[in-house]
């Protein structure tokens, strides 16, 4: 739930009993969507921020942290990774990353909504700036249907950024959408899920998707933390599920020497994010 009250933004994460606010300069745009309600806001200090359904989705300032974390993790994790597909990410931040790799031949992007993408591309000019690479192939369709028609073994790299687990995303978080997302991968497969705060959902959203991949038949799964200071807690995370392999191995020599310019992601910031924090070891290891 999100509330404007004397050019203050504020969503509330009411079970946790906390909020997150932004100064507002103005409201840019407000639509209400087939799907969802989608504003823009100028803030004073974060730049653009998109919210859907009251929900805080990025700024300008920091949505660095989490485009760079959801495409290299998994790229990096992958060992040549050339079929890439997004579901969600109708903001684009995730095309562009993934676009910067060059061995990537063509990336499907996934939204359901493309009022998303379209205010997009008018307030985050920026992220949206890869959109006609030829291999960009944006597509406005439910993820879930899409990747059950998807051929057997035709992706290298599933990436689902998707709004929190309500709503048309919440079939995104469910065993039967992980079996559909395995059949889908090729035998090297990885998948990565956004999979919300570490401080709030260890026990029970990241603890299921770890449960769930585990029942789709992925052989390894990891949780990587990184920060995202407007997401609840300001704590995030990505999980990532291999068809076969250890989750935690990654090509570190050339994420170490990358060859194009990133804000936050490096290879040590890749191995860095390996280590689990005590609580979600316990939580998630048992
Ligand atoms: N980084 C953001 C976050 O975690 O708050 C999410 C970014 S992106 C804007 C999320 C996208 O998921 C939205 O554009 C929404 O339309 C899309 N989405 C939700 N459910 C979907 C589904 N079933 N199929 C495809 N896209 C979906």
């Amino acid at each position: 739930m999100s509330t404007l009250d004397n050019n203050w933004f504020t969503e509330e994460f009411s079970s946790e009993g906390s909020a997150f606010s932004l100064k507002i300069n103005k409201k840019l745009h407000e639509e209400q969507t087939p799907y969802q309600k989608l504003e823009m806001y100028d803030t004073e200090t974060f730049g653009n921020l998109m919210v859907l359904d009251g929900c805080t989705m990025l700024t300008t300032r920091d949505n660095f942290l989490y485009h760079e974390m959801m495409s290299h993790i998994p790229l990096f994790s992958h060992d040549d990774p050339k079929k890439v597909v997004i579901i969600g990410g109708g903001d684009c931040g995730v095309l562009k990353e993934v676009l910067k790799h060059p061995g990537v031949e063509d990336v499907w992007q996934i939204d359901i909504d493309e009022a998303v993408t379209r205010a997009s591309e008018k307030y985050f000019p920026e992220l949206c700036e890869s959109n006609d690479d030829p291999r960009a192939h944006l597509l406005w369709q439910d993820g879930i249907k899409w990747i059950k028609d998807a051929p057997a073994g035709s992706i290298d790299v599933l990436i689902i950024d998707s709004t929190d687990p309500v709503g048309p995303a919440e079939g995104l978080f469910a065993v039967d959408f992980y079996k559909d997302c395995h059949r889908a991968l090729g035998e090297n497969g990885v998948l990565v899920q956004q999979s919300e705060s570490p401080l709030f959902h260890s026990g029970n959203i990241i603890k299921k998707i770890h449960s769930d991949l585990a029942e789709a038949g992925f052989e390894s799964k990891h949780t990587f933390p990184f920060p995202q200071p407007i997401y609840p807690s300001g704590w995030w995370s990505c999980t990532l599920g291999k068809k076969q392999g250890e989750a935690k191995a990654f090509r570190q020599e050339a994420a170490d020497s990358l060859a194009f310019e990133t804000q936050y992601y490096t290879g040590e910031i890749h191995q860095a994010a390996l280590a689990l924090p005590a609580f979600m070891k316990r939580i998630l290891q048992g």
